[in-house]
């Protein structure tokens, strides 16, 4: 008779989690490679209740420097996306794919994507937002557990693990590409539409004012 494999670890939910008991499970890892050259990991921020995550690929220098996720260039950006969308970043929570920079801002390696995201995962499931961004093929390619362009599902909604997902490009690509910024913009409006947000504040009619 075959043997049913035993699930793992992560298929089930550690019932209680906190990102507390998660960072203190992480330590000052030295699990990948990629410990040897970082200087902060970078757990993640923001609200641990948060209805809205954005998940990106990895810290870069900035990050790598302060310890805190999307700070730099392509982060400021993404406090714009978050501004725009109504919120403020302590709003929402932040974290990437890996939690230690990547040599030259390289691509995590498969090897270091799969011994790192068990945290994020345990973080996803501890937060439980309603909504999950992707930013960037990293990403989306994880959590969707797809080797596809992110051109071909972007702005398309997914389920996992109890939340939405949707991806969108990486506000890194937007700096070099500012003509996809609409497609994100088109993107984060269905996100507010689920999250139930109003881009702009209201306008008070004359009679209000
Ligand atoms: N790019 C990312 O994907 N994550 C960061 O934290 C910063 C830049």
């Amino acid at each position: 008779m075959p043997i049913a494999p035993a699930p793992s670890f992560f298929d089930t939910k550690i019932e209680g989690d906190t990102l507390e008991a998660i960072r203190a499970d992480l330590g000052e890892c030295t699990r990948c490679r990629l410990h040897l050259t970082r200087t902060k990991i970078v757990f993640g921020a923001g609200n641990p209740k948060a209805q809205l995550m954005f998940v990106g690929e990895g810290p870069g220098r900035d990050e790598d420097l302060s310890g805190e996720p999307f700070v730099g260039r392509a982060g400021k950006l993404l406090t714009q996306m978050i501004e725009a969308m109504g919120l403020r970043r302590p709003d929402v929570y932040i974290a990437n794919i890996v939690k230690c920079r990547p040599p030259e801002n390289r691509q995590p390696e498969k090897d270091e994507t799969a011994t790192c995201s068990p945290f994020l995962v345990r973080q996803i499931d501890a937060i439980a937002p309603k909504v999950i961004v992707c930013l960037g093929s990293t990403a989306a390619q994880y959590i969707l557990a797809t080797p596809q362009s992110i051109s071909r599902f972007r702005g398309e909604w997914f389920d996992y693990r109890g939340s939405r997902v949707l991806a969108t490009y990486h506000p890194a690509y937007l700096l070099r590409n500012p003509n996809a910024k609409g497609d994100v913009w088109k993107d984060l409006q269905k996100v507010m539409a689920v999250l139930g947000l109003d881009p702009k504040p209201k306008q008070q009619s004359a009679a209000a004012r």
